[in-house]
């Protein structure tokens, strides 16, 4: 079943048209609890992995987990193809981007690492993959698939103040005659994906390329909900929409189902974005996080 997004209930170019200018597009992934095989996308799910290639782990002090233990493995996160997510900057001659991390805790969250392959070059189907005992299991997804959907951003935290400012007294208005927040409803699609604006939940931080010293761009993001007690009312998908009340009249797990389907926890509700530069050809990376 696919997952679609509502359309935006107000018309934005009309009412807001200097927003057209910082619109982006971005793909909410939509992963759900599911059987993914290694060679699908995926959340949490197996990985294609080269043969040759052995599995990586963490060599860092984790406290009372390393002593002796030797390196930890790293484990899935994200598997992405090209046929699933054309949007991502796939570097020439690859078509899967697979990112894992350790599940530790580093500086409050997980440490990721990403690697764009080839599959043609991987042959060797890993099915069973490592869970560390000790991990944090907020930080342990579980296999979700996914269905990736096309929707547009505009900014939020990201908006330059200048444009917040001119538009403020309209967003104003547009939230007292239909109760729809620019910040909470309109701008930033919620929940884990790939491209467009990350969903801070604080003061936007973008970094540099240690390499070229360009900003880096926003690869993706990994939340640790697709909605929350606002957004949930232009964010939650047509398909996963009750018939009658509301997700919230949902039991617990029906909705935890929906709302954290891998049962990701970062902080308070954060998340964690990726960003990579596009100019250097080796494609550095780095993340950031943060949570309410
Ligand atoms: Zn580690
Ligand atoms: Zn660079």
């Amino acid at each position: 079943m696919a997952r679609t997004t509502p359309p935006r209930p107000l018309d934005m170019q009309l009412l807001f048209p200097e927003l057209a200018a910082y619109r982006k597009d971005t793909v909410r992934l939509h992963p759900r609890p599911g059987n993914p095989g290694p060679r699908e996308s995926s959340l949490g799910g197996p990985l294609l992995w080269p043969q040759s290639v052995d599995w990586p782990h963490c060599d860092d002090d984790h406290g009372q987990f390393s002593p002796g233990a030797g390196a930890l493995p790293l484990v899935p996160v994200l598997q992405l193809f090209a046929a699933d997510v054309p949007e991502l900057p796939f570097p020439s001659g690859t078509d899967v981007l697979q990112v894992l991390w350790c599940p530790f805790e580093h500086g409050y969250i997980p440490q990721p690492k990403l690697y764009w392959r080839d599959s043609s070059t991987c042959v060797g189907e890993l099915t069973e993959y490592p869970r560390p005992a000790g991990a944090e299991e907020d930080y342990l997804p579980d296999p979700c698939v996914l269905h990736p959907e096309q929707v547009v951003d505009y900014p939020s935290w990201d908006l330059p103040d200048e444009v917040a400012e001119a538009l403020k007294e309209r967003f104003d208005r547009v939230g007292k005659e239909t109760g729809y927040s620019y910040w909470q409803h309109l701008s930033v699609a919620d929940g884990v994906k790939v491209g467009g604006y990350p969903t801070w939940t604080q003061e936007p931080f973008w970094p540099d390329c240690s390499a070229c010293g360009q900003r880096m761009a926003h690869l993706l993001t990994v939340n640790s909900a697709e909605f929350d007690g606002a957004s949930w009312r232009t964010w939650l998908p047509v398909e996963d929409t009750p018939d009658t009340g509301t997700i919230w009249d949902l039991p617990y797990e029906d909705r935890r189902l929906i709302q954290s389907p891998p049962g990701l926890m970062f902080g308070d509700m954060g998340g964690i974005y990726l960003f990579i530069c596009q100019q250097c050809p080796d494609r550095p990376y780095t993340h950031w996080f943060d949570c309410s």
